[in-house]
């Protein structure tokens, strides 16, 4: 029987570090090699915004001055030429000051953007980086030659899932001590990594919740669980533009409006151009109702959302995501009761919430302008439910930190596995080698496939010696040897 919750992440953990001499978080790493991707600096940064606005490195902090320093207001992302983020309220050393926050990859960015020589910037009453020199100080002013404190982001606190960048499949050197152990005890070790997993998901969730609001925080999630690993960052963004709060004061009309206008697929002057009758209806009425209240969400061209349109399913273009994100927003009450109130069965509850929805437009179509399909999809099919149930509303629970968190652990092993992708499959192949039948085994439910993604991403992405050097295949006898 699995052990408990915290009691088989507190295992883990401590596996991990008498592994690696340490106990700190993996997450600087991950978070370094995700940003060793090929990605555009533009991309890298807007990665960063979300992640602060989403309150994921919390609220309070130190200066690089020694400052004390706590958000007390993160304010609104900026949709025109100027600062990041506005009207937001900084306490620093006790003195509350409100204006706007800058946030660039590297402290030389004020200079090198241009901000110190513009006064849309006098406001910036915070910089905020992830990156400076090593030797110089670098100091951040206005064009009044007003100093800015500046704030030097802490290691990362997020889970931004495994890097999407990921090495060549090729079998790996522990397949032969874990084919020394039974089932059951390899079993047991992908149980602890799971449960691991599941708590620093939760860990993340509670950190925004206390950072932002936990409404809002919940709603970031699931459109990041909306999105995929493409337009992860994409979503989230748009949850933020459009937070949950404001969309449950519109109807359901206005709230497709809002997030199309906002995700930038209204484009009135391509109307114009689609041939499709329904299509053609379907995006007239997105812009009656988007043009009145574009004044206040349209965002300039050089904010636009990054979406990325290539290499996922048609199924999963990001127009039809946008459209997901408000059918979510439409069952939002259904849904937060599933976690803020005691449920007897959460996969059924979740699976309530999206089943029969009311008929729409997307059940037919691919993109804004494609031609009807045939068959009739779901926006949000079996493998997405449960994705948002146990990488959202199981952790949400379990960082609530109330009497269902042993409830929540329970229900999240006994979610039967997710449809199995490249990363799934390559971290099979390292571990288990040629061994179908193992890999079967272990990868049935979705807790299991959660544990080797974690057992892959504490290893196998730290290791840079074809194996050689690992210390997993020698320390899994100290694994064996120490049970709970
Ligand atoms: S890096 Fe380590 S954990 Fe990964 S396959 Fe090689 S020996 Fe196994």
């Amino acid at each position: 029987m699995t052990p408990p919750f915290p009691a088989a992440a507190e295992r883990y953990e401590a596996f991990r570090a008498r592994v690696w001499g340490r106990s700190t978080s993996h997450v600087a790493s991950r978070s370094e090699s995700r940003f060793a991707l090929n990605e555009t600096r533009q991309n890298i940064e807007l990665d960063l915004q979300a992640q602060w606005f989403g309150g994921e490195f919390g609220k309070v902090f130190t200066g690089t001055d020694g400052e004390k320093i706590e958000i007390v207001q993160f304010g609104h992302w900026n949709r025109g030429a100027g600062p990041d983020f506005t009207e937001s309220a900084v306490r620093i050393d006790g003195e509350l000051r409100r204006g706007s926050i800058e946030i660039d990859l590297d402290v030389r960015s004020w200079e090198t953007h241009g901000h110190g020589s513009n006064r849309n910037f006098n406001d910036v009453v915070l910089h905020v980086f992830k990156d400076r020199p090593a030797l110089n100080r670098y100091f951040t002013c206005s064009e009044e030659h007003r100093n800015i404190p500046q704030l030097l982001l802490p290691q990362f606190t997020g889970l931004e899932g495994p890097p999407d960048f990921l090495p060549e499949a090729r079998p790996g050197r522990c397949i032969a001590p874990l084919a020394e152990m039974d089932d059951h005890e390899v079993g047991e070790l992908l149980d602890c990594a799971a449960q691991y997993r599941l708590r620093l998901k939760s860990e993340r969730l509670s950190v925004m919740m206390n950072a932002t609001d936990p409404d809002q925080a919940m709603f970031q999630a699931i459109a990041e669980a909306l999105g995929f690993r493409m337009n992860k960052t994409a979503m989230a963004i748009l949850a933020q533009r459009c937070p949950v709060s404001k969309l449950l004061k519109l109807s359901p009309a206005e709230r497709e409006a809002r997030l199309f206008g906002a995700a930038g697929f209204l484009d009135h002057a391509g109307l114009e151009s689609i041939n499709e009758d329904d299509s053609k209806t379907y995006l007239r009425e997105l812009w009656d109702r988007w043009w009145v209240m574009r004044d206040d969400v349209q965002l300039e061209p050089s904010r636009a959302i990054p979406w990325c349109f290539h290499g996922s399913r048609p199924l999963n273009h990001p127009q039809r995501r946008v459209a997901a994100l408000a059918t979510v927003t439409n069952q939002w009450e259904q849904l937060r009761k599933i976690w803020v109130q005691h449920v007897n069965n959460f996969e059924k509850d979740v699976n309530n919430s999206f089943n029969n929805p009311p008929a729409t437009y997307w059940n037919h179509h691919y993109t804004l302008s494609s031609a009807a399909s045939e068959n009739p999809m779901k926006l949000i099919g079996k493998d997405r439910q449960r994705d948002i149930l146990g990488n959202v509303i199981l952790p949400g629970i379990v960082g609530l930190g109330d009497d269902r968190e042993n409830s929540a652990w329970v229900s999240y092993t006994q979610l039967r596995g997710a449809a199995m992708n490249q990363k799934l499959r390559r971290a099979g192949l390292r571990l288990f080698g040629a061994e179908k039948d193992r890999r079967k085994l272990f990868t049935s439910y979705y807790h299991q496939q959660q544990g080797l993604l974690q057992i892959y991403h504490d290893f196998c992405l730290e290791d840079a010696s074809n194996c050689e050097n690992c210390p997993f295949p020698e320390q899994l006898s100290q694994w064996r040897s120490r049970p709970v």
